[in-house]
């Protein structure tokens, strides 16, 4: 069996094995919440920090309740868009929190790497997760990604699942890549202009396009994605209205993709630009059961970090 995760910073290298164990556990989860049990003492007097220096929605309010389901107390650090920087004051920050005695801090940040740096200068005994770092890790959205895939389509073997947009900037795509790609899926087709493509040697086993009719031609599930403009430079910035033309999901190309293709977003939602909205609002669209999926996604991480 693959060892106990102490903390969860990225999924790259991750086995299948251990991805599929916390698959499963929010598998179960899902059900025990599903028979009426709402909330369970496994963490009882653990504590968690939310320690976002980014905006979040759904990721911080679903580790909040995700922890809290699991009988953890919450503590909620929001440092906003711009105040702190990293270096010092990250590890001020860090070490006047610890002294209030956590358990767990999950960390959102603008730089690559800040949760393995919080994982070197935290307290041994404290776990980090990542709630997003920069464009390169969000773990527990490549799960919870994982997650509504296998919901309808375990045979990982056999799909081809498009990612579409701005995935330069994406940490969602890199963990959504890792992910598959450790379950077993043999194409993954990678699909955005040639500024927000990320470089074919950093994915050479992924198929990439430009062309959205092209890579949605046949799909078993299709990821669009917001153009990050907090991670552009400006001369990656396309014309939104020309962009939804050659990059927008609409009906004409979702009718392009295999019969039932799932169509998925990690939010925020750009309707018009990545997606039309009667795609994101319409009977393919898988997006509010990934939501629903990331409490249970995040209720298994928190568990195997810190269960004792
Ligand atoms: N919510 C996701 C993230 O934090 C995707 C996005 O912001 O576009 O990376």
């Amino acid at each position: 069996m693959s060892p106990r995760l102490r903390h969860l910073t990225t999924l790259e290298n991750l086995p299948r094995e251990t991805i599929e164990r916390l698959l499963d556990r929010a598998e179960a989860l899902r059900d025990a919440c599903a028979h009426g049990t709402r909330k369970l003492n496994v963490l009882a007097g653990r504590t968690v920090l939310n320690l976002f220096f980014e905006p979040s929605t759904r990721t911080r309010t679903s580790f909040e309740l995700a922890a809290r389901r699991l009988g953890a107390d919450v503590i909620n650090f929001d440092i906003g868009f711009s105040s702190t920087s990293k270096g010092e004051e990250l590890f001020d920050t860090l070490h006047t929190l610890e002294a209030m005695h956590l358990d767990a801090i999950i960390v959102r940040h603008k730089h690559s790497g800040t949760p393995d740096e919080l994982v070197h200068h935290a307290m041994s005994g404290v776990s980090v997760i990542n709630a997003g770092d920069g464009n390169r890790a969000h773990p527990t959205q490549g799960l919870l990604d994982a997650l509504t895939i296998r919901q309808h389509r375990p045979d990982f073997e056999n799909l081809t699942v498009v990612i579409c947009g701005d995935i330069k900037h994406s940490r969602v795509a890199r963990s959504d890549i890792h992910a598959f790609s450790a379950l077993g899926v043999k194409r993954i087709r990678l699909c955005g202009p040639a500024t927000l493509m990320p470089a074919v040697e950093e994915f050479p086993h992924c198929q990439h396009y430009d062309d959205f009719d092209a890579a949605i031609e046949g799909a078993d599930a299709v990821i669009t994605l917001r153009l990050q403009k907090e991670r552009m430079a400006s001369t990656d910035l396309p014309d939104e209205a020309a962009y939804f033309t050659r990059y927008g999901l609409d009906q004409r190309r979702l009718a392009l993709a295999a019969k039932g293709c799932l169509v998925m977003h990690p939010g925020p939602i750009n309707r018009g630009i990545e997606i039309a909205t009667e795609v994101a609002d319409g009977a393919q669209s898988r997006i509010l059961e990934q939501v629903g999926n990331g409490v249970f996604v995040r209720m298994a991480v928190l568990n195997e970090v810190l269960a004792r």
